[in-house]
């Protein structure tokens, strides 16, 4: 079956993130676009992806968990897992690897905690805007040994990503996929960077409010609309 995707977007967790971005929200704003299967990746925790599923499988509409990582190296990530318990191991193992720098909601936003019916369940006091200890290699690396996908995300800007912080994606990390923000970057960062050839290029909309989600625009084929579906797909080296 072929699919609208959009592996990147943020709830109200993300301090970034608008307090309207509820689980339910996002969701059911997804479904009301036409999108089949989203990612919920707030960034460094997956800790609103068990509302957003349980928000998800009252809508009809996949949502993957996961959580966009960001490295030492200051490069964003996106990190997509098979089912919320791995999600959450790895959720609780970034915790550990984040400075305890406390959030200041004046300055950098809320970071709300939501169940699946909108109530607010807590608020997170760790900054969750910071990077993680880990460098991008091993992040891959863990993220691959709790079983989950990761991907570098928008590696057109020229903040956070792997190109603009690290000049080129090395080999040895393994990405079968990456993330171009604008598609029409495609072409172009695929002659400067040939290794690009070689990966599955995402477009999402790494929406932080209800406004900036984009209307479905790209399918993904899948034998069936699961996550597990989703990360087997991804994992393929596509042939140049
Ligand atoms: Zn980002
Ligand atoms: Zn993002």
């Amino acid at each position: 079956m072929d699919l609208f995707y959009d592996l990147h977007i943020h709830s109200c967790l993300s301090p970034c993130g608008d307090d309207e971005m509820t689980p339910y929200n996002l969701v059911n704003m997804a479904k009301l676009l036409g999108f089949d299967l989203i990612a919920l990746t707030d960034h460094n925790t997956a800790g609103n992806c068990r509302a957003a599923m349980l928000a998800g499988e009252q809508a009809q509409i996949t949502v993957v968990p996961g959580m966009e990582l960001c490295t030492a190296e200051e490069v964003h990530m996106v990190c997509l897992f098979p089912d919320i318990e791995r999600a959450e191991a790895f959720s609780d193992f970034v915790r550990t690897t984040l400075p305890p720098v406390r959030n200041r909601p004046d300055i950098f936003g809320r970071q709300l905690y939501r169940n699946e019916s909108d109530e607010i369940s807590g608020e997170e006091e760790i900054l969750l805007l910071t990077a993680s200890s880990l460098t991008l290699g091993q992040a891959a690396a863990a993220v691959r040994e709790g079983g989950g996908f990761c991907f570098p995300a928008h590696i057109d800007r020229d903040s956070y990503s792997v190109l603009s912080n690290l000049g080129a994606i090395d080999p040895s990390f393994g990405f079968t996929a990456a993330e171009v923000y604008e598609k029409t970057q495609r072409e172009p960062l695929s002659r400067r960077h040939p290794i690009l050839r070689t990966m599955r290029l995402l477009s999402d909309s790494d929406a932080h409010s209800l406004e900036k989600m984009r209307e479905p625009d790209e399918k993904l084929s899948l034998p069936e609309n699961t996550p597990q579906a989703l990360l087997a797909l991804l994992r393929q080296e596509l042939q140049d």
